[in-house]
């Protein structure tokens, strides 16, 4: 009996985890394990996780951290014999750009939603109306039907008033996904915020954690253990490893090969996965690979998966920066500078930066005396003006924005820029439904599907759902009836 075959068609995070998890897992490798072959269209592995060397330092280009509270990726991390490599976030909170000035972030936000009138007293630049509508909110809070789901943007608009949700909370939560709040789904992107606009009353009360309120930067104490982790080596060397480890384990690792067809085979494997020049015969394929792309190799077999092409993509482009500490001051605390969509700069024109990240404050291992090395986070889903700038173009807008926005900022000795177009899924309202419909149809016909457009883009979601794939294609080509191997 031919050895069992499943290929994984996409090798970022989530595509190597699954093969993590088919070739044993922690517990691996294992000897009944199927074949396995991940095969990715770029010529190296890892999609929106890489690191590059950068004046002396070893940066992320994507993922700088990950989620601490969730424990894919450190289980992860632990089993890949790497538990010493993980680094807490040395810094807390972040500045807010209001106004034309810097403040502090609020204390106690969920996710980027405030959980009290009062943490905003010290929050320079908002207006009385902003303060009165939290105010109002804790006293006689708005109702709001929300029915199935609802756009972030219309809870916190209801709740909080339009000022508190376009320039406190969108640059936080729209930050992460790259996306308008107006846009995304409640439901799958923020699924705690739907239940406490479900629960009628304050919507910040609800919110509010059962625990004490994480008291800001100053206080970092009182929190429970680090909110974010990376690694010694940046996140995108867990790619890296992973790819060492599983070509030790035996999988067979296939970069530089595009995926064209995904076709019903006749003999005795269910699928041959085709690319421009390979035919690779499979009993079960995990689709790793963004959801227009899984959509196009699928759409044959049911609408459910041709629907997947409604995803809709946002791009971003990331500017790295070196700069000697005596050209620049940063705020005195916090990880970085969020910055309000379409907040003016120049004549008509709103600033490319959404985002500034101090990754030498975040991370230890990135601290050099005498320097500082921070990145720019540019575009959102409704603003790509940056696709239309060279690579000098960009680096000389955002360098100029810079100067804007963080005092003294000056002479920056070294630069890259790093572009992921169409890296970041949204979650529109209705997402939940794409989903369970897509995944429905691939249980019933032997593919799994797995990554950042389905369960959450964070990388321990990514890692949770490309184990949870590999379990599927264990349990389907176990229930069909033959020996693994
Ligand atoms: C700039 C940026 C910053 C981020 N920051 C964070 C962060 O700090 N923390 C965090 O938790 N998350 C962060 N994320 C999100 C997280 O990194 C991603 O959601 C996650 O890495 C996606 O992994 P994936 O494997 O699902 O998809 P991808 O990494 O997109 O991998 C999909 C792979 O499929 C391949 N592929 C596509 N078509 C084909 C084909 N036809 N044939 C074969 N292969 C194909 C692609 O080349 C790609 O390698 C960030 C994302 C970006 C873009």
């Amino acid at each position: 009996m031919a050895r069992r075959s499943v290929v994984i068609i996409g090798g970022g995070i989530s595509g190597l985890c699954a093969a993590w998890e088919l070739s044993g897992g922690a517990g691996g490798p294992s000897d009944d394990a199927p074949r396995i072959e991940i095969i990715e269209a770029s010529p190296r592995f890892g999609g929106a996780i890489a690191t590059t060397e950068f004046a002396g330092h070893t940066i992320d280009l994507g993922a700088d951290g990950f989620l601490a509270r969730r424990p894919e990726a450190t289980s992860l991390v632990s089993e890949l014999g790497w538990a010493s490599r993980l680094e807490a976030i040395s810094a807390a909170g972040a500045s807010l750009w209001l106004r034309g000035a810097l403040t502090s972030l609020p204390a106690g936000l969920a996710l980027g939603v405030p959980t009290s009138a009062s943490s905003l007293r010290r929050v320079k630049g908002l207006s009385w109306s902003a303060r009165r509508h939290a105010r109002r909110d804790e006293l006689f809070a708005h109702r709001l039907d929300v029915g199935d789901d609802a756009t972030i943007g219309e809870i916190v608009r209801t709740k909080l008033g339009d000022e508190l949700a376009y320039q406190v909370v969108e640059p936080l939560i729209g930050g992460i996904q790259a996306g308008r709040i107006d846009e995304l789904s409640a439901k799958s992107v923020f699924p705690a915020l739907l239940d406490a606009a479900r629960s009628g009353g304050s919507l910040m009360k609800a919110l509010r954690p059962k625990g004490p309120i994480n008291p800001g930067p100053q206080a970092q104490s009182v929190t429970d253990g680090p909110a974010f982790y990376s690694l010694t080596s940046g996140v995108g060397s867990l790619a890296d490893e992973l790819v060492t480890q599983l070509r030790d384990r035996g999988v067979v690792l296939r970069p530089s090969t595009k995926v064209t067809a995904v076709r019903v085979a006749r003999g005795e494997y269910r699928w041959d996965v085709d690319s421009l020049s390979t035919t690779t015969p499979a009993d079960f394929v995990i689709l790793a690979t963004p959801a227009p792309v899984t959509s196009t190799l699928l759409s044959q077999y049911h609408h459910a998966f041709a629907a997947l092409v409604d995803v809709p993509y946002a791009g971003a482009a990331m500017v790295t920066f070196h700069v000697a500490t005596s050209h620049i001051t940063l705020p005195p605390h916090g990880t970085g500078v969020l910055v309000p969509l379409g907040t003016a700069w120049t004549g008509s024109d709103s600033l490319v930066t959404t985002a500034i990240t101090f990754l030498d404050r975040k991370w230890p291992h990135l601290a050099r005396d005498g320097g500082v090395v921070l990145r720019a986070h540019v575009g959102r889903s409704d603003d790509q003006r940056w696709q239309d700038m060279s690579d000098d173009a960009l680096r000389e807008r955002v360098s100029a924005e810079l100067t804007f926005l963080l005092p003294r900022f000056s002479k920056p000795d070294a630069s890259i820029v790093q572009r992921w177009p169409h890296a970041l899924p949204q979650y529109l309202v209705g997402h939940d439904r794409l989903v369970e419909s897509a995944r429905l149809e691939s249980q019933r016909c032997g593919v799994a599907l797995c990554g950042s457009a389905y369960d959450g883009v964070g990388i321990p979601a990514c890692i949770g759902s490309g184990r949870q794939a590999a379990r599927e294609a264990l349990a389907s080509i176990k229930l069909a009836g033959t020996p693994l191997s």
